[in-house]
């Protein structure tokens, strides 16, 4: 058996055994199987897709190809959240510390922004002096002392997927389920976390748009999940309109600050308890969701949660005495009101295009070298649904200098809709 074998079994329809899935992994891992190689068997699976045995044993050897974290039965619960992401996507950044003020460990290894979408990592990167290049020791030791981590994912966890995502990235092979599958719950199940919560978007902001195709994604989650002994939980929720009102990575963290004191957009809020009301119920540490949701909204009501992240930001090396206040400008940054040409309902028919507006301004990438200039960013002031009037000021563009801003202006009027009548649609779509 070699991997020209293993290749043309795919490229015929075959299903891979175990064996032939482990001499991939292995020597693609080490450098003996070519970048050609792999892109000829990622090709082939996209084209026929995995079984659900194949899928399985794909996504063992990927997460076994690194270091494995184990969190000891029996202590703190451990627990931890996906989202696909989108536009303005902040959620984590609240959620993490209500869950552990409710009493949930969270070992959270986040992404970087690219393309369309923002990046938890970047976005706590925006708070004077906060670091999430932690070793391994700081990791543990941020989760010993304030139940929560903000970590990026280091060299040894799951090494096959940072190879395999950069050549999907540039060979046009992203959106197959079994691959983003594999690749999302390889590194989620290697933090070690015991239960977990998928945010799987649809509509037109989210990476899988359509709300069948999110679907198909969240079972295979779940199953590759409960394969692992895993408990793993799955919402549908909206991505059709930005997530709060702030888009870019100062004005999220105020936002989310905002609502970490109890105040803040109604649909974060709404968001940040169910999902982590599911995370309680998932933990054991509340009886249903419904009654994790009341903790959840308690912690953010009591101050509890906002002294969480206070002692977060502190172990995660924010310079002392950062202040958190909405009515501060970010990093002193220009100002434009972007104004609705006609009168209508506000709607969004490509969101993306707000996402590439952000990165016109400088606040986004487009290769991972990108340097992202954290203060610039959109701050809606009217939600999707509402009735404006002709010339009304949707949102303010923050900028610098006017750089990328008459890009980022027709980005934006090309993002949105004016029609007479126009439903968001709902935020919590469906529960797996
Ligand atoms: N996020 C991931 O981590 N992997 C994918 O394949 C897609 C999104």
């Amino acid at each position: 058996m070699n991997v020209r074998t293993v290749i043309a079994k795919k490229r015929d329809g075959g299903e891979l055994s175990e064996k032939e899935i482990q001499l991939f992994m292995d020597g693609y891992v080490a450098g003996e199987i070519a970048d050609y190689q792999a892109s000829a068997l990622l090709m082939a699976i996209f084209i026929h897709g995995m079984k659900r045995e194949e899928l399985c044993l794909w996504t063992h050897a990927m997460l076994n190809s690194g270091r494995v974290i184990r969190f000891e039965e029996g202590g703190t619960p451990t627990s931890d959240k996906h989202s696909t992401g989108g536009v303005g996507d902040k959620a984590s950044i609240p959620l993490a510390p209500a869950v552990a003020a409710c009493g949930v460990r969270i070992p959270m290894i986040s992404g970087r922004g690219l393309g369309h979408t923002g990046g938890t990592l970047d976005k706590l990167e925006s708070i004077p002096g906060f670091r999430t290049e932690l070793s391994e020791e700081e990791f543990f030791r941020a989760i010993e002392r304030t139940g929560v981590a903000f970590g990026a994912q280091t060299a040894d966890l799951v090494p096959a997927d940072r190879k395999l995502y950069a050549l999907r990235d540039v060979t046009g092979l992203v959106p197959s389920i079994p691959l983003i599958a594999s690749s999302i719950m390889s590194k989620k199940l290697a933090e070690g976390a015991q239960s977990l919560v998928l945010d799987v978007k649809f509509g037109s902001g989210a990476f899988l748009p359509e709300v069948e195709r999110g679907r198909e994604l969240g079972e295979a989650m779940i199953d590759l999940a409960a394969g692992m002994g895993v408990r793993a939980r799955v919402l549908q929720t909206a991505m059709d309109r930005p997530l709060g009102r702030a888009v870019g990575h100062t004005l999220e963290i105020l936002e989310s600050v905002d609502c970490l004191r109890g105040a803040g957009p109604a649909d974060l809020r709404e968001l940040v308890c169910v999902l982590g009301g599911e995370m309680l119920a998932l933990s054991g540490v509340a009886p249903d969701t419904a009654a994790g949701e009341q903790r959840i909204a308690r912690s953010l009501d009591d101050g509890s949660a906002y002294e969480y992240f206070e002692a977060i930001c502190a172990e995660q090396g924010a310079s002392a005495g950062v202040l958190f206040d909405a009515a501060c400008d970010p990093e002193g940054t220009d100002r434009e009101e972007f104004c609705a040409p006609r009168a209508g309902v506000l709607g969004f028919d490509d969101l993306r295009k707000v996402g590439y507006a952000l990165v016109e301004l400088g606040g986004g990438r487009r290769t991972l070298e990108d340097v992202i200039d954290p203060g610039v960013g959109i701050l809606w002031k009217v939600a999707a649904g509402s009735n404006v009037s002709a010339g009304e000021p949707l949102a303010t563009i923050h900028h610098r200098a006017g750089r990328g801003l008459e890009s980022a202006r027709r980005l934006l009027a090309e993002a949105i809709t004016l029609e007479p009548r126009s439903e968001p649609a709902p935020l919590i779509l469906a529960r797996l």
